[in-house]
């Protein structure tokens, strides 16, 4: 099965489990992540606001149209990333999820992360922030690339604003907007890393 595939039956599997689940009252009280099954990049927010609960989607509300605008101006469209959330049901009021209702989904997300497989993760925000970054501060390390053991497996981690913080300050939105330029240039050198890597290896296996 593909990861698209597999994806779906994932998101089933939750839907058939939705009782079983903080927030949730009914399947479609859930809001799956979307875009490309084989994005190199996956956004990483916090949980589906009022909008992103109506429709179904994430990031379609206010913050939502910032992160999107933001990616089609790095030339990055929002269909070829990979968008989600670390709770996938709306917090009452969008307060901020509680320790108990992230580790309800978490099991849900890891699956999510290791079928998209992606180069980098970025975080929106301090949550998820804190599943890979833990202890750290996002004023003191926004905008910079960290290697992080992950589940056994190193993993790149962009961490970043959440965009709902750049709408309600001007400087928060000239960080949000400078982090972002990055993305490009991390996955060129992503890329660089890997040739770097494949012409090692020929050159090892024509002097040994
Ligand atoms: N904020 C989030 O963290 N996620 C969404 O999907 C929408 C707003």
């Amino acid at each position: 099965m593909d990861s698209a595939a597999e994806l779906v039956k994932l998101q089933q599997t939750l839907e058939k489990n939705f009782d079983n689940l903080p927030l949730a009252t009914k399947p479609e009280d859930l809001v799956h992540g979307e875009g490309d099954p084989s994005a190199s990049v996956m956004f990483i927010g916090e949980g589906p606001g009022y909008y992103e609960a109506r429709e179904r989607r994430p990031f379609v509300g206010r913050s939502g149209k910032l992160l999107r605008k933001t990616l089609t101006e790095i030339g990055l469209l929002p269909e070829k990333v990979w968008i989600s959330n670390i709770v996938k049901v709306r917090p009452p009021e969008n307060r901020d999820p509680t320790p108990e209702e992230i580790a309800a989904f978490r099991s849900y997300l890891n699956q999510e992360i290791e079928l998209i497989n992606p180069e980098i993760i970025v975080t929106l925000g301090r949550f998820s922030m804190a599943k890979f970054l833990p202890e750290v501060k996002i004023s003191q390390i926004h905008g910079r690339l960290h290697k992080v053991q992950w589940e056994g497996k190193l993993t790149y981690v962009l961490p970043m604003y959440h965009p709902a913080a750049a709408l309600r300050s001007t400087q928060v939105t000239e960080s949000f907007l400078a982090d972002f330029q990055k993305i490009p240039k991390i996955l060129t050198w992503l890329k660089e890393q890997q040739e770097v890597r494949k012409t090692k290896r020929k050159i090892e296996e024509a002097l040994f």
